[in-house]
C-alpha cells in the first residue's frame, strides 16, 4: 500500500487535527503518501482531495476543530454516491481509508470496505458514545471545557442560594454530563439512560433548601429536555431561585487536552500502521490503556454503558 488517504466526518471533536497529523507522519515515517479528504464522505465523492505531505501537517497539533473541515454527506448515503467516491478514490491511486468520526461515519467506513476499499475507523466524537474504546477523541477535552464554565457557575451559585441547571451536550448519551457532574461536584445528573421523577427531584431539592444547602447544581443532558423545560417543571424547590445555563457550541471547540493529543496520536499512528499490514473493516479502539482494533459494527450494534461506580458518585456525594 503505497498511498493512504485521511478524512474527518460528523460532528468535529478537539484532537481530530492530531489524528490527521498522525496519520500523516506514520505514512512519510514508513515511506508512504498521505492525502487530506476535504468535507467528509462529500469532499470524497468530489474528488476534492490535498496530499499531506510532512509540512502541511505542522503546526496543528493543538489546534481545534479539523483542517480537512467535516460535513454530514446525504450523497454518500446513496449507492450511487458511494460508487463515484470508490471511483474518485481508484483515479487518485488511494489504497486505503482512515476515516475520523462517530458511529454514523463508521457505517460509511464499513461499506466503503465492503465494496473492497481497505478501511479503518478512529473514534472522534465529544459524545463518548462509541463501543470497542474506552474514550474517543475530543470527549476528555469537551469535559473539561464545560467543568471550568461550570465552576464558574458554582461560585456564583453559592453566593446567592441558587439553583443552577445547566444544559450539556449529550442527545443520546450521558457520558459527557456524568463525567462534568462528578468533576464539578454536582448534586444531581439527569442523562438519558435512566429514568427521570420531577416528583423525587423537587422532594431531595426541598430537602436540600431545609438543610440551609446554600446552592444546588443539576448537570442535565440536552437529549433529556431543555434546561428552560426543565426549569419549568421544578415547580416547587423549597426556596430555591432557579436559573438555567446552556453550554451550547463551546463544548465542541477550544485546543485539546495533553490526554487527547496523546490519544489522538497513538490512534492516527495505529490506524495507519493497521492498514499498511493489511487490516481493514475495523476500528482503532483504546482499552485499558492500549490500542486496540475491533469490528466497525460495534460502534452501532453495541451499546456502551455508563459507569455504575460513577452514577452512585453522584447520589453519595451530593
Ligand atoms: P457525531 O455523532 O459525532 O456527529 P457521526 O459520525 O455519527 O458523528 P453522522 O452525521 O451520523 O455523524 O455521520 C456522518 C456521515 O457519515 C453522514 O453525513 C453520512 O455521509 C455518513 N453516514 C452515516 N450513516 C451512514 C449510513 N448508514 N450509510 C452510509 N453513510 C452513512
Amino acid at each position: 500500500m503505497d498511498r493512504i488517504a485521511v478524512l474527518t466526518s460528523g460532528g468535529d471533536s478537539p484532537g481530530m487535527n492530531a489524528a490527521i497529523r498522525a496519520v500523516a507522519r506514520t505514512c512519510v515515517y514508513n515511506g508512504k503518501e498521505c492525502i487530506g479528504v476535504m468535507r467528509g464522505y462529500e469532499g470524497l465523492i468530489e474528488g476534492d482531495f490535498t496530499p499531506l505531505n510532512r509540512a502541511a501537517v505542522g503546526g496543528i497539533l493543538h489546534r481545534g476543530g479539523t483542517i480537512l473541515k467535516t460535513a454530514r454527506s446525504e450523497r454518500f448515503r446513496t449507492e450511487e454516491g458511494r460508487k463515484i467516491a470508490l471511483s474518485k478514490m481508484k483515479d487518485a491511486g488511494i489504497e486505503g481509508l482512515v476515516v475520523i468520526g462517530g458511529d454514523g461515519s463508521f457505517h460509511g467506513a464499513k461499506l466503503l470496505h465492503d465494496l473492497g476499499m481497505p478501511t479503518i475507523g478512529i473514534p472522534g466524537t465529544i459524545d463518548n458514545d462509541v463501543a470497542g474504546t474506552d474514550e474517543t477523541i475530543g470527549y476528555d477535552t469537551a469535559v473539561n471545557t464545560a467543568l471550568e464554565a461550570v465552576m464558574r457557575l458554582r461560585d456564583t451559585a453559592s453566593s446567592h442560594d441558587r439553583l443552577f441547571i445547566v444544559e450539556v451536550m449529550g442527545r443520546n448519551a450521558g457520558f459527557l454530563p456524568l463525567e462534568v457532574a462528578v468533576a464539578a461536584g454536582a448534586e444531581y445528573v439527569v442523562v438519558p439512560e435512566l429514568p427521570l421523577s420531577i416528583g423525587n427531584l423537587c422532594q431531595k431539592l426541598r430537602a436540600s433548601h431545609e438543610n440551609k444547602k446554600s446552592h444546588t447544581l443539576i448537570i442535565l443532558a440536552e437529549g433529556v429536555m431543555t434546561a428552560n423545560e426543565m426549569k419549568d417543571k421544578l415547580q416547587d424547590t423549597g426556596g430555591y431561585d432557579a436559573r438555567v445555563t446552556v453550554l451550547g457550541h463551546i463544548q465542541r471547540g477550544g485546543s485539546p487536552t495533553s490526554f487527547d493529543v496523546v490519544l489522538a496520536s497513538r490512534m492516527g499512528a495505529y490506524a495507519a500502521e493497521s492498514l499498511m499490514v493489511g487490516k481493514s473493516g475495523l476500528m482503532v479502539g483504546n482499552v485499558n490503556h492500549r490500542m486496540t482494533l475491533s469490528d466497525l459494527e460495534r460502534a452501532w450494534s453495541e451499546q456502551k454503558h455508563l459507569s455504575p461506580e460513577l452514577l452512585n458518585l453522584v447520589e453519595k456525594l451530593n
